[in-house]
């Protein structure tokens, strides 16, 4: 069994997805850490994250089981991810790691922008999870907060906006719906409330 959750920066997709798997008795997979550690990476070395030789080399070079988890939540690495996720070399480095993933038995639930659409178009069931730009940068906001980080709330606002705009503008796996993509909008739901409304659409789904 698999499950595709896809939508924007700070919708709530992680945590959803994370808690379906625990349901479901699934594997998990975030992919926006594997592009946030590629942008990582090219940081910690001291590049540019728009090289894409640099970016490519640390695509290839990606070791998942080795993600700094503290170090690629920043703001910095969530900006700098959205720049490499925009190369198709980087995009086709981590596409079978994804694919290998999804394979696993029984199932996985994985979280992204184009799971349903390009790594698992075969997916059982697909999610895309949004909510307005202001809730998902107050909740981001938070989130950076808690981590110590500290951009505004404007700041994080104007960032998530640059990020939907270049993530749905890409060439290269834009984030969109699949065609049968269940849609569910996160706005006005709390985290137990989205839970719910996800288990009912797979339950349904799967009969
Ligand atoms: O989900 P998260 O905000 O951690 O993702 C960071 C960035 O990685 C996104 O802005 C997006 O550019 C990229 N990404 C992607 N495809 C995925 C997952 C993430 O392009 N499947």
């Amino acid at each position: 069994m698999i499950i595709a959750v896809d939508g924007p920066a700070a919708s709530g997709k992680g945590t959803l997805a994370r808690a379906l798997a625990r349901h479901y008795g699934l594997h998990y997979l975030d992919t926006g850490s594997l592009y946030r550690a590629v942008g990582q990476a090219v940081l910690a070395a001291g590049g540019d994250p728009a090289d894409e030789k640099a970016a490519r080399a640390a695509a290839e070079a990606l070791d998942a089981s080795q993600i700094d988890e503290k170090a690629i939540r920043t703001a910095e690495a969530g900006h700098a991810a959205s720049v490499v996720a925009a190369m198709p070399a980087v995009r086709a480095a981590i596409l079978d790691l994804q694919r290998r993933f999804a394979a696993r038995k029984p199932g996985a639930v994985l979280d992204g922008r184009d799971i349903g659409t390009v790594v698992c178009p075969e997916a059982d069931v697909k999610l895309f999870v949004s909510a307005s730009p202001e809730i998902r940068a107050r909740r981001r906001w938070l989130e950076l907060n808690n981590s110590g980080s500290g951009p505004s709330e404007a700041q994080v606002l104007e960032d998530v906006r640059e990020r939907d705009r270049r993530d749905a503008e890409r060439a290269a796996s834009p984030m969109k719906p699949a065609a049968d993509a269940h849609l569910l909008d996160t706005s006005d739901l709390s985290i137990e409330a989205a839970f719910d409304a996800a288990v009912a659409i797979i339950d349904k789904a799967m009969g």
